[in-house]
């Protein structure tokens, strides 16, 4: 069967839109940031809703008065996916509703391309995605240790996506699902459709006035999202 000639892009946000980690992620940064640099800090001066892995790595080297170096980042990166895996286990970890029954629809249409564009870094929102078994739905990925803008993270995977069509394919819509307003400017700055989950943090009035082109409670609807999608 010859692919379509046109596809759908749909890339997804993970924490506050997918699941919620219920603090395991916090957690395992903690643990790593005393197991490689032996501080102990509780990092409450930092907000992770919407925020990058990496971003979040150069803010704490700030309030430590030191800045990022190459080999701080490998170590912590490294050192960080271990104990997300470990913190996982102990946390009650929660799946959206209709996630997986969207990501199992999506899957099955053969002109949907489905992507991460994610804060977190590679092997992290691996772990994430594997506590419910949802990381094969996903063919491409950008990352939280690729930038520490997530704008960037997003055009990163808009480079990957056309470099994954095949000859004479070609991208008729993209649509960035996120539930803050740094998806939805990450949305923006690639031409993408920013459709909001109020699943995380902010409401759907708050998504609205933040530029959300479509704001949801949640995604369990499978049949409105799908629609939405086919709308553009
Ligand atoms: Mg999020």
């Amino acid at each position: 069967m010859m692919p379509p000639m046109n596809v759908t892009v749909v890339l997804f946000d993970i924490d506050g839109t997918l699941l919620d980690m219920r603090g395991a992620g916090r957690a395992a940064f903690v643990r790593a940031l005393e197991s490689v640099f032996g501080w102990r800090d509780d990092i409450r001066y930092i907000n992770f809703s919407g925020n990058t892995d990496l971003n979040v790595l150069q803010r704490i080297m700030e309030h430590h008065g030191r800045s990022l170096t190459d080999e701080d980042c490998r170590r912590f990166f490294a050192q960080f996916p271990l104990e997300l895996a470990c913190a996982a286990r102990e946390a009650e970890l929660i799946l959206y509703p209709g996630v997986r029954a969207l990501l199992e629809s999506l899957t099955l249409d053969a002109s949907v391309v489905l992507g991460l564009v994610t804060g977190n870094i590679e092997s992290c929102a691996r772990i994430k995605l594997q506590q419910f078994d949802l990381h094969h739905h996903f063919v491409l990925g950008a990352f939280g240790d690729e930038h520490a803008d997530r704008n960037d993270i997003a055009r990163l995977a808009m480079q990957r996506v056309e470099k994954s069509l095949r000859p004479g394919q070609k991208v008729s819509a993209v649509f960035l699902v996120g539930d803050t307003p740094f998806d939805i400017a990450a949305a923006k700055s690639i031409g993408a459709t920013a459709i909001a989950v109020a699943t995380g943090k902010f409401t759907t009035a708050a998504l609205l006035a933040a530029g959300a082109d479509v704001a949801l409670a949640d995604l369990s609807d499978t049949a409105g999202v799908k629609a939405l999608l086919k709308r553009a």
